[in-house]
């Protein structure tokens, strides 16, 4: 098991751990997955975010080339090479490098990690699309989600999200520039459209409060590290999986979100004498790869 001795996190890591500190340590520090894990709707997430990459570099055809080469095997029944085709058609089609703002933008990264430093750690995430204004030197950054449904209830969630405030924050320390632009691409699985939504601008105060929320999560994260710290700086699993089964806290109205139970319910459940066996029993260790 290769667990960390310094703390990673990512926007949607310091959501997660928000939620449940204690499924946050065991998925994305301990990297904690069932036997029978499958995550058909995030691989195909991530599939299409690499085809909209390739698009952007190479164009259609390369990117139609890169699913072919790449993504052969469903991965359950509605999550399909065949969708996947569909859906880059509909993006080749009505994907607009910058969709408000006039035409003056250019690339400025595309697919690029940023790397912020937090106290106790890093903070990193995946940028999908960085423009630059010739004539003015604004930013805008595009984030790509795909989504079971583009509706109002989807639109909702986006200007609240922690997730675009620390985009936002972490495009700003890096840059010297606020972000002009925060904008989401919604490639809608089931309707097959593309829908674009423009996110009210992200005030510095609000940006402040949620690296509050990084900052706290990540002394957290560094005290439990510390705490199964070995004296080579290395850091004793056996120790962090205990503790993490016995001594983080838990919230029970995350134990079951979306219409499906949390992973680890069958652990919070029983004994806590009981759960290292049920963990050793049921679950592996799978580099935990969600940085974004
Ligand atoms: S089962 Fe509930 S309390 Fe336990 S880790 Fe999952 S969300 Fe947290």
């Amino acid at each position: 098991m290769n667990v960390p001795n310094t703390v990673i996190l990512s926007p949607t890591r310091v959501a997660g751990a928000l939620k449940c500190f204690r499924k946050h340590v065991l998925s994305e520090v301990l990297g904690q997955t069932p036997n029978d894990a499958h995550q058909p709707a995030l691989d195909f997430g991530d599939m299409m975010h690499r085809a909209a990459g390739v698009f952007w570099l190479h164009g259609y055809d390369v990117a139609r080339e890169y699913l072919i080469a790449n993504f052969s095997t469903p991965f359950n029944e509605k999550h399909t090479p065949e969708l996947a085709h569909k859906l880059l058609a509909v993006y080749a089609s009505g994907a607009k490098l910058m969709p408000f703002g006039g035409d003056e933008w250019v690339i400025e990264t595309l697919e690029q990690r940023l790397s912020c430093d937090v106290p106790f750690g890093t903070l990193t995430f995946q940028i999908d699309r960085l423009l630059r204004n010739t004539n003015t030197q604004q930013l805008a950054l595009v984030d790509l989600k795909t989504a079971s449904r583009t509706d109002a209830r989807w639109e909702r969630q986006w200007p609240r999200s922690l997730q675009m405030k620390l985009y936002s924050e972490c495009v700003a320390r890096h840059y010297g520039t606020p972000l002009s632009w925060l904008i989401i691409e919604g490639l809608d699985k089931t309707k097959g459209v593309l829908a674009y939504l423009s996110l009210p601008e992200v005030s510095a105060e609000k940006r402040a409060e949620s690296w509050h929320a990084v900052e706290w999560v990540a002394r957290h994260d560094s005290q439990l590290l510390d705490a199964c710290r070995l004296p080579d700086g290395s850091i004793d699993a056996d120790r962090l999986i205990d503790l993490a089964l016995t001594q983080t806290p838990t919230n029970e109205s995350e134990c079951f979100t979306y219409g499906s139970q949390c992973d680890f319910l069958p652990l919070c459940d029983a004994e806590p004498s009981e759960r290292i066996a049920l963990l050793r029993a049921g679950y592996h260790y799978e580099q935990p790869k969600h940085l974004v």
